[in-house]
């Protein structure tokens, strides 16, 4: 599947210069809210998603997300699973799972986000769940921004990664552009000023 095409036809693959969640400055953002606004091109990205998750053995109860940007993308992936589906917010310093959804002892859960940057929000929801009892199968995202190591995909693992090396992380494509530290990106030094593309703005 050309995720990049799924992106560009949508008009998801927006060019300026952005404020990421990570604190980075990009001149490029996938805003995948856009991408998700048909909910049958959605489930095609998700079918697919599911049947490498499939392919590869994982066996899975629950996808749980990052909200707010994972929630349509886990919620879409759940059914394409045929499981359940769930997501956690953010607290002080972390997630928390609420809304009296409630998790069993070594329940099987896959974390799923839209994005995999570097991973900070999934980990985040990963030692909610594992806090929990639940045992973290595998993280899961439309796109990975090259930062991490996906399944099928060519490169190690970069060192800004925060995922554990040691559970799977299965998405669509890798999609790596460049990422700037704000004192040294190009086009603040130019004099423009970087916006936040996402929900908190
Ligand atoms: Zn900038």
């Amino acid at each position: 599947m050309n995720v990049e095409q799924v992106y560009k036809d949508a008009n998801a693959l927006l060019d300026g210069h952005f404020l990421l969640a990570s604190g980075n400055h990009s001149s490029r953002y996938l805003q995948s809210a856009k991408v998700m606004e048909y909910p049958k091109k959605a489930a095609e990205l998700t079918d697919a998603l599911a049947e490498m998750i499939r392919e590869n053995g994982i066996e899975v109860d629950t996808v749980c997300a990052p909200a707010l940007g994972g929630v349509l993308t886990g919620y879409e992936l759940a059914r394409s699973l045929d499981v359940r589906s769930i997501f956690v917010e953010k607290k002080e310093g972390g997630m928390e799972l609420r809304r009296g959804f409630e998790i069993a002892e070594g329940e099987k859960i896959i974390i799923c986000e839209d994005i995999i940057t570097t991973g900070g929000s999934a980990l985040k929801a990963a030692k909610a769940i594992e806090a929990l009892g639940g045992k973290v199968v595998a993280f899961a995202s439309l796109a990975n921004r090259g930062f991490c190591k996906r399944v099928g995909g060519l490169d190690e693992a970069k060192s800004a990664c925060a995922l554990p090396q040691d559970i799977p992380l299965f998405a669509l494509d890798d999609f790596t552009f460049e990422m700037y530290a704000p004192e040294e990106c190009p086009m603040c030094k130019e004099g423009s000023t970087a916006i936040k593309p996402g929900s908190k703005s």
